[in-house]
This record gives structure tokens, sequence and C-alpha cells, in this order.
């Protein structure tokens, strides 16, 4: 187990030592410690192979953008991500909650999970063998 503390703003889960929320800024003085499960990476492929992933409670899946210098957690654009395979600059994110769940960021060509469109913004669990579907890319959740 890992002690963290979710954030009295944005809800989100950061490390017990955290004293500012790693993702809104807001300050962790008064919010609770309490156990979770430990964070562990999720095992995802594309076309087989594994994606390298920074161990992280939040995973923003999409494609880099040079101009504006966005790089998302899960870079896509290697791995024929562009814009023409409809995927977006933040197109969905991983969020670590004890499990690992996926959220659609309100992209343009959506997300999929085994061939069911996931509404914008609402998390949802993933099971050992999902495909996630992002523009044209498939990917499999392994767990
Ligand atoms: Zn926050």
């Amino acid at each position: 187990m890992a002690q963290v503390k979710a954030c009295p703003d944005c809800e989100r889960r950061n490390a017990a030592d955290n004293t500012v929320c790693q993702f809104c800024g807001m300050t962790l003085e008064q919010a609770p410690i309490f156990d979770a499960p430990d964070l562990a990476l999720p095992k995802i492929t594309i076309n087989d192979r594994v994606l390298k992933l920074p161990l992280q409670v939040e995973l923003v899946i999409g494609r880099a953008d040079a101009p504006s210098g966005w790089i998302p957690d899960v870079d896509l654009l290697p791995l024929g991500g562009t814009a023409g395979a409809g995927v977006s600059r933040r197109h969905a994110r991983l969020v670590w909650y004890g499990h690992w769940q996926i959220q659609d960021l309100g992209s343009a060509n959506g997300t999929f999970v085994d061939r069911h469109r996931l509404a914008p913004d609402m998390p949802q669990d993933l099971k050992p063998g999902a495909v996630i579907q992002i523009g044209r890319l498939y990917l499999v959740y392994h767990g």
C-alpha cells in the first residue's frame, strides 16, 4: 500500500509528502492522508510493442506538437498517431485510482474502449485485454 492524499480542489491523487498538488498547485497542507494500492505501471501494447511509460498517477495520451512544444506523457506521433490519423494533442488520459481508468479529454474523434465510445471527461475502468482505439491506432491494455 502507498500513502496518498487527494487534492481538495481537483480531487486527483498526490504522494503523501507533496505539499502542493502536482496537477493544479493547490496547497495540500490540510488534505488527509490515506492508504491506497501502490502505483503500478500499466502494460499497454501497440502493434505488439510495449509502450514505455513514466511511473505517474496520470498519463496523458496524445501527439506531440512542435510549434507549441507540447509533449504528452504517451506520445503517439512516432507510432503513426498524426492529426491525419485522428489523434488529438490531448486525446485521453490514464488515471490511477488503485486501478487504471481511462478518460477521453474531449478529443475530436473520440476514444473507444472495446468499440464503445467514451463520453468525454467520464473516467471508465480498464479491464485487462481492453482494446483502446485512439484515432486509427489500437492500444491493448494488459493490466
Ligand atoms: Zn489539485
